[in-house]
């Protein structure tokens, strides 16, 4: 399961009225941008339609850490059929 798929869910459950649901976004993305090989996407493939995009705030990815650029790439790419909402803690 995704942050963001956990995050939909704990929504879902929410809105059933079973209590907050605690999702750790704060963890350390497991990736460098070498070993995603992160390099400037295409037309069709880039992070700002990537299930892994944006999280929990802009320009970050769950999967490769440091800063990520809306219209960039890497390997672990998948396209996100149902966007997330925006959240914003600060
Ligand atoms: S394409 Fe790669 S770097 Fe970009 S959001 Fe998806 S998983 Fe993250």
């Amino acid at each position: 399961m995704t942050v963001r798929s956990a995050i939909r869910e704990a929504m879902k459950l929410e809105d059933d009225q079973k209590g907050p649901i605690e999702v750790d976004v704060h963890r350390e993305p497991p990736h460098t941008k070498d070993d995603a090989d992160y390099k400037m996407g295409t037309e069709r493939e880039y992070c700002g339609i990537c299930e892994h995009y944006q999280v929990k705030k802009k320009d970050a990815c769950e999967l490769v850490q440091g800063y990520i650029q809306y219209d960039h790439w890497c390997r672990f790419f998948e396209e996100d059929t149902e966007p997330a909402p925006f959240v914003d803690d600060q």
